[in-house]
């Protein structure tokens, strides 16, 4: 009863660049053997309960021997499991992928191979070098910088490699540059010849260096530059000064805590990691049932053909709101006599999924704006429904109640402090690793404090980033000085002002 393994290339770095066959193979993983390269986000695919071992191997610091990595893999088939070997670019390029397939199959266990993108190449592209161009370069080598100078004699035939090929691309080559580089010159390179070396290519921390073949090994040594990174060599090189599109995106180099309940988390670091930024989520805040367990909401359910206006007050709500009226085997035709309001855009969107179009969308977000918008929709006797957030202002239901409504209160979630990893944001916080903290709500605020012990003086260096004015006063109240507030009070609202933000 022999398992599978599939050996999948996780691509170079920035995890969204894994094939689409490798992430169904995460999906139905039972193991996953996982390199120093592959990043841990890719795991997320995987299910939860998936067992998971770090073979990884970082220069100097051998975790496991290659013998004892394939016979893992063969051991955790054999007892039947589906097994992903994830490796750090291409499983076949210097991957060492070939001999884990050997002995997979000299142990009669199958297996397939899923290719990835590998760094020789996506690390120049995302340093704006391409490995060829029509005008520059007909040819491309990738090659092993590991060799061992002391070794005697080389596999490398330098002496053919040096000028037949146009780009030159070497990996695990930072340690041994002086030797790379003088075998190039001695064989007949130019030390003129363009050089860069791009670290951590692809991802947020990547780091490029542009010098020459005479001059890389002591600028190496002069910018401190660590490995992994790749060492491309040729006249390519030249066109990152027009090429260049990654690393001077508007955000680039920038870390971002983004305090957001999951659920939403995403959006906002998608847009901010779209203009370059590294974002860490943590989710101060989860979305909860409401504490009195849907008394309030049931009971408007019950009689929701009564209401004249249903006003939703946040994406939340709406989503919570329907979540329960479908379990209560009601649809969207149950809401049929009410006029809907909807307060912002994002909530509009969101009723939109639902087929609703909304009468009203007011886009201020004080309780006084608000009520203007619906002063001559509301009179007395008007029947009206809030289905929002417990512990929510009571300015709007208060005014609706002045001009004469019949105002219910529906409690459709609430917020609640998420599980996070404390010590790993405290950590980033006290070593400078966060350059700006986003709040998206006043409960994101109040949730960051308590997961950072209320030591405010941790964000003393954080650029503080709110979504509108009565997120920033809070921020205000808990001594926060705000850098950035929205003028526009959405993610959009948000992210823009974050993109043009100089300081
Ligand atoms: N199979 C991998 C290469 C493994 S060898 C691939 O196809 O990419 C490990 C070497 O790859 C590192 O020493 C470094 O030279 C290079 N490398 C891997 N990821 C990289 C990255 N994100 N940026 C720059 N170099 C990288």
């Amino acid at each position: 009863m022999n398992g599978m393994v599939y050996l999948v290339g996780a691509g170079p770095g920035d995890y969204r660049l894994i094939t689409l066959k490798g992430k169904q193979c995460l999906e139905k993983a039972d193991v996953v053997i996982c390199d120093y390269l592959a990043d841990k986000r890719l795991l997320a695919f995987a299910p939860e309960n998936v067992e998971y071992i770090y073979v990884g191997k970082k220069a100097g610091n051998h975790a496991m021997r290659q013998e004892d990595i394939s016979q893992l893999i063969a051991d955790k088939a054999k007892e039947g499991k589906c097994v992903v070997r994830l490796k750090g670019g291409d499983p076949f390029v210097f991957g060492r992928g070939g001999e884990e397939a050997e002995v997979l199959k000299q142990n009669g266990i199958n297996f397939e191979i899923v290719p990835g993108v590998t760094s020789a190449i996506a690390a120049p592209a995302y340093a704006g070098i391409p490995v060829t161009n029509r005008k520059v370069a007909v040819s491309f080598a990738v090659i092993t910088g590991h060799e061992d100078p002391t070794k005697g004699k080389s596999d490398i035939n330098w002496e053919k490699l040096s000028t037949a090929v146009d780009t030159l691309v070497f990996l695990m080559g930072v340690g041994n540059l002086p030797h790379i580089t003088g075998q190039l010159i001695k064989y007949g390179r130019s030390a003129d010849t363009p050089a860069a070396l791009v670290r951590w290519g692809t991802k947020a921390e990547q780091e490029v260096l542009i010098t020459t073949v005479g001059k890389a090994a002591e600028d190496v040594i002069k910018h401190n530059l660590k490995p992994p990174a790749v060492f491309i060599v040729g006249n390519v090189v030249n066109l990152r000064s027009t090429i260049q599109w990654f690393d001077n995106k508007p955000l680039f180099g920038k870390n971002i805590l983004i305090t957001r309940a999951r659920e939403q988390a995403s959006r906002l670091t998608e847009k901010l990691e779209e203009l370059g930024a590294n974002c860490i989520e943590a989710p101060a805040i989860k979305i909860a049932p409401p504490d009195d367990d849907f008394t309030s909401l049931d009971s408007a359910i019950a009689k929701i053909r009564e209401y004249d206006w249903i006003i939703f007050t946040s994406t939340n709500g709406v989503e919570r709101f329907f979540a329960r009226l479908n379990e209560k085997n009601l649809d969207v035709r149950a809401l049929s006599r009410a006029k809907i309001a909807a307060i912002g855009t994002s909530t509009a969107a969101k009723l939109k999924n639902y087929g609703i179009i909304a009468d009203k969308v007011p886009t201020m977000f004080k309780a006084e704006g608000i009520l203007d918008v619906l002063k001559e929709d509301i009179t007395p006797g008007t029947k009206v429904l809030i289905p929002r957030a417990q512990k929510a202002r009571e300015a709007l239901p208060q005014g609706l109640r002045r001009m004469g409504a019949t105002v219910d209160v529906a409690e459709t979630y609430c917020t609640k402090m998420a599980d996070t990893n404390k010590a790993q944001i405290k950590n980033l916080l006290q070593n400078g690793r966060i350059d700006m903290v986003t709040f998206t709500s006043s409960s994101t605020v109040e949730n960051l404090l308590k997961l950072i012990d209320n030591e405010t003086a941790l964000l003393n260096n954080v650029k503080k980033a709110a979504i509108g004015p009565i997120t920033a006063q809070t921020c205000k109240q808990k001594g926060l000085d705000v850098d950035i507030e929205a003028d526009i009070y959405t993610i959009d609202g948000l992210v823009d002002k974050i993109k043009n933000f100089r300081g």
